[in-house]
């Protein structure tokens, strides 16, 4: 359902005022759930006024109009209606009296030009204007450009083009619209509905071809893709003419959806991915440690220290300045040598005696891990930052390459998710899945 905007007035194309209506009818259509697919500004010019309205009538179903309607020459935004539709203008007695009072109200006798803006097309309907002189203007246009009466039938309004003229005045267009135009758009039957899953563990062009035709432009609910510090979001809109159908529409999508990423998808909605971790600890009612070299540098303590659920589930974590000498001195009271510990090489034996010494220290049944890490640059001029994450279990330890170039804050985010991601996989499935370095 797609709507389109149009701004009139030589004020607004010569550069003196800013076309700020149509901004705040873009918001507004949005989260009514139409898609707005154009602005067009014009000046007071009749053959592009007239031209431009048949064709955003023949294109859109919804076309909302401001400007031009005042008492002077230079407002024609009516004829041109009228013109483009071939509509004959009826002055409308209800409006003109509105008019007449409005001004006795102010104590003044109506100008004999105010009198044209009671004028509308012959099949319109009259909005009217509480906050000023110029009421404003409802019909419907068959895409042929013939004029149908105004309906808010739901069987007809998804046949045609509605359109809305209102006053240029913002203070006048935003009741207006609030007031008359809004109620018109929801009987119109669009519902929007709109759904998130949240999804770790690949990119996005990768999310991309494995959604196939869920992600083709038009298609009904739409899948829109975001990437946030390495989450790939999935965002479902689905629109429909009630509340049922959009919400089977988007739940019959997310569910494909789910069925196409398989374990990459961790939750709906605004769950963290830590968040979902700690729920799934705590319902089967296992513990964790970490102990965080630089690589993630207490991104994972951080992250879960805002959970409220943290103190169940968490028994203890400890951040590991320094490389990996202080990893070994810190944790286990002895120096490298003595463990033969040679750099990153052996980050596995590192690991797998630091966390055998954890889980004996604090009874737990997980220990999350990160290594320190080093710079590497390469021939090309690009730095990698060379780190690895562990998650071990009481039967075993995996270590996972989380090296990459580019900024550290990303770096560690991308490095914390994928140990925590690996220790949701690996309780999911009771098991390993997926490639590890050992
Ligand atoms: P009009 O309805 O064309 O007589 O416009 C009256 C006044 O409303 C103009 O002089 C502008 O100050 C203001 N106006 C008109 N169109 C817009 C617009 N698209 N955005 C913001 N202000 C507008
Ligand atoms: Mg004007």
């Amino acid at each position: 359902m797609f709507a389109e905007i149009i701004a009139i007035g030589s004020e607004l194309t010569c550069g003196s005022k800013l076309d700020t209506n149509s901004q705040w009818l873009s918001r507004e259509l949005e989260s009514l759930g139409w898609t707005v697919m154009r602005h067009t500004t014009l000046a007071d010019d009749m053959e592009a006024i007239v031209g431009e309205f048949r064709a955003a009538a023949s294109r859109a179903q919804v076309v909302l109009i401001t400007g031009g309607l005042g008492p002077t020459l230079d407002d024609i935004t009516r004829d041109a209606l009228a013109l483009a539709f071939d509509q004959q203008l009826v002055r409308d007695h209800e409006s003109l009296q509105q008019i007449r009072a409005l001004f006795e109200a102010r104590g003044r006798e109506m100008p004999e030009r105010n009198v044209r803006q009671a004028d509308r097309p012959q099949h319109s309907d009259v909005l009217p204007n509480s906050c000023g002189t110029a009421p404003g203007i409802l019909m419907r246009v068959s895409s042929d450009g013939d004029a149908m009466s105004v309906t808010s039938d739901v069987q007809q309004a998804s046949k045609g083009c509605l359109i809305a003229v209102m006053p240029g005045v913002p203070a006048e267009m935003r009741p207006m619209f609030e007031r008359h135009v809004r109620p018109v758009l929801l009987e119109s039957g669009v519902v929007l509905r709109r759904a998130v899953i949240r999804t770790f563990g690949f990119g996005e062009s990768d999310a991309e071809r494995m959604l196939g035709d869920l992600t083709a432009r038009g298609r009904n609910p739409e899948v829109g893709i975001t990437a946030s510090e390495a989450v790939i979001s999935l965002w479902v809109t689905a629109r429909s003419e009630s509340v049922e159908e959009a919400e089977r529409l988007s739940s019959e999508t997310c569910q494909l959806i789910r069925e196409r990423l398989g374990d990459a998808v961790y939750a709906d909605g605004d769950d963290e991915l830590h968040d979902v971790l700690i729920a799934i600890l705590k319902c089967k009612n296992r513990s964790l440690a970490l102990v965080e070299g630089a690589t993630t540098g207490g991104q994972l303590a951080m992250w879960m220290s805002e959970n409220g659920s943290v103190a169940s589930v968490v028994k203890a974590a400890m951040v590991i300045p320094g490389g990996w000498d202080a990893m070994a001195l810190r944790v286990l009271g002895v120096d490298p040598p003595a463990l033969e510990i040679d750099q990153q090489e052996d980050w596995l034996t590192l690991a797998t005696v630091v966390s055998e010494k954890i889980r004996l220290n604090y009874n737990v049944d997980f220990v999350l891990l990160s290594s320190p890490f080093y710079d590497e640059p390469l021939d090309s001029g690009v730095v990698i930052r060379r780190g690895h994450v562990a998650v071990s279990t009481a039967d075993e330890i995996r270590s996972f390459d989380v090296s990459m170039s580019g900024n550290l804050a990303i770096f560690r985010q991308r490095a914390a998710r994928t140990a925590v991601n690996r220790l949701r996989l690996m309780i999911k499935h009771e098991f390993f899945v997926g490639n590890a370095d050992q």
